[in-house]
């Protein structure tokens, strides 16, 4: 069988949640046996995300291969359990990056270089490209952006024209569009999805599916009215109400038949029924609680709840693991002084300190790990939330006053946490840092090797300061050891404080690893920590 296509859009407003409908939709066809993957092309200039602030787009994802990525491909590894690559995220600016390297080189000599056909060309290149690999039977590519939006143009018009070059029958169009209701009339109100329709059909697409995100149902007669309207058949207009857990949806897709319609629309004899017991028994443990414990996540981001997406989602997992309603506080770093940090924290059975850059907040970070470190609360360092309980153990406790990591204060004393040998060289921001999955060895009868039930483990990294291993003996003196590191480089991953309940450091970030399917062991580890806790008060 050909690889077969699915491209889906998005109308009317921004953040109508086309990343979920395209996971859930892959999740529905994985489960029928098919290989899926998802890529997404954003429409921005930046190269990757990886230069932004949290605030534009929420978190930054890392793929195995070290990619920075929208956070979108999160939820494609946490839906699928497969892992994505710097092939599944394209913006705008890598696309324009090629072609004007390419124009450099001197490949179009002569030429005059275009959008059309030079930019589309190169998108198509890259939508097709994941496809030729013969790993997937099925692509989906999210097209980031709103239909009608300058920006996303090319991407339209790269769509239209795989449309047509692509053999019959193996690409289809999902839509997906909101269908408000008007409070003061009492109405839902098909106007905007008419409209968002009308301009995917002015760029010469047509959708072949129309998915309406709605708060209330549709029914049969709004149903064929924005069929007739859009020009779709009755039966491929797919109502989308909110859910109460995006991992949900992808049974709410297939009581609407979104999967059957794919199969159907794309030709593809696979007559299987979506094999979802697992997905299931993970959303029954999630919705029927036992138990409940409160964790504080502890950052400098916290005004946007997609800016630790990962992290948030990786307690929705450990929670239902542990059959236990994670509530997870957020608190602003900066808003912590040694005054305040008791009350603050008080009610809290664990804390995860945040990753995060610059040193807004940092102080309130320290606080709060000395808080949690003499109370025996649970502790999880992520990052640089490692590198800080480094840095207030260095402090507190070996005596060292003012150490401190050298991105917050390069004349410090004591650099317990130092820029990298290799970052030593670099002066370009984007995509320099230690990105990508790299190797770890874990002490054998540590924490760290309890939780993971293994000694060799490969976890994704997003840094350029590390632990300094000058000092390593002084801390494990102290108490405060090392026990994961790098085996080609030897360069500090994990420390824990074995005097503690739970008190562990990593500088991985093991959030983007956490899936339904398989919830990550180390927030499974600081649930059941936080339960005991909570059970010894
Ligand atoms: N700013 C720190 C560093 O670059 C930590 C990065 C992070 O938390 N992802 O090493």
């Amino acid at each position: 069988m050909n690889a077969k296509y699915v491209f889906i859009t998005g109308g009317v407003v921004s953040s109508l949640g086309k990343g979920i409908i395209a996971a859930s939709l892959a999740k529905l066809l994985q489960a029928r046996g098919l290989r899926v993957t998802i890529q997404k092309f954003d429409p921005y200039i930046n190269i990757d995300p990886g230069t932004l602030n949290p605030y534009e787009h929420g978190e930054c994802y890392v793929t195995d291969d070290g990619a920075e990525t929208d956070l979108d491909l999160g939820h494609y590894e946490r839906f699928l359990g497969v892992p994505t690559s710097q092939a599944n995220n394209v913006t705008t600016g890598r696309v324009y990056y090629t072609v004007i390297t390419h124009e450099r080189e001197g490949a179009y000599l002569g030429k005059t270089v275009q959008i059309v056909p030079h930019i589309t060309d190169e998108i198509k290149r890259r939508m097709l490209l994941l496809g030729q690999t013969g790993k997937y039977d099925v692509i989906i590519t999210e097209v980031g952006g709103t239909v009608g939006d300058m920006e996303s143009l090319p991407f339209i018009e790269a769509m239209r024209q795989l449309q047509w070059e692509l053999p019959e029958g193996d690409c289809m169009c999902i839509h997906l569009t909101l269908v408000p209701y008007l409070s003061a009339a009492k109405e839902i109100k098909t106007k905007p999805t008419q409209h968002s329709v009308q301009q995917l059909q002015h760029a010469g697409v047509m959708p072949d599916v129309i998915v309406c995100r709605t708060e209330h149902p549709l029914g049969p007669e709004l149903r064929r009215k924005i069929a007739l309207f859009c020009n779709v058949k009755p039966g491929h207009v797919i109502e989308s109400q909110d859910a109460w857990s995006i991992y949900q949806v992808p049974l709410n897709m297939h009581a609407e038949h979104l999967d059957d319609l794919v199969v159907r629309q794309l030709g593809i004899e696979n007559f299987n029924q979506p094999d979802l017991g697992r997905w299931k028994d993970f959303l029954e443990n999630l919705q029927n609680p036992f138990q409940e414990v409160n964790i504080g996540l502890v950052g400098k981001y916290v005004a946007l709840q997609d800016a630790y997406k990962s992290i948030q989602e990786a307690f929705v997992h450990a929670g239902a693991a542990c059959r236990c309603k994670v509530k997870v506080h957020l608190f602003l770093s900066d808003d912590i002084t040694a005054d305040n940090v008791a009350g603050k924290l008080s009610g809290m059975n664990g804390i995860l300190v945040a990753p995060g850059f610059g040193e807004r907040g940092l102080e309130g970070k320290i606080h709060a790990i000395k808080y949690v470190r003499e109370n025996g609360i649970p502790f999880l360092g992520i990052c640089l939330g490692m590198q800080m309980c480094v840095a207030e153990y260095a402090r507190n406790v070996i005596g060292w006053v003012d150490a401190s990591s050298t991105e917050l204060n390069p004349k410090t004393t004591h650099p317990v946490i130092d820029l990298m040998e290799e970052q030593k060289k670099t002066t370009l921001k984007g995509g320099t840092m230690r990105l990508g999955a790299y190797e770890c060895k874990l002490t054998p009868g540590s924490l760290a090797a309890k939780i993971y039930g293994s000694e060799l483990i490969h976890e994704r990294h997003r840094h350029r300061y590390e632990f300094n291993g000058k000092y390593a003996a002084d801390f494990a003196a102290a108490g405060l050891v090392a026990s994961g590191t790098n085996p080609s480089t030897g360069l500090v991953e994990v420390v824990e404080l074995p005097n503690h309940p739970f008190f562990i450091g990593v500088q991985f970030h093991p959030e983007y690893k956490s899936t339904p399917e398989n919830p990550h062991p180390l927030f499974v580890a600081l649930v059941k920590a936080a339960l005991e806790k909570n059970a010894r008060g």
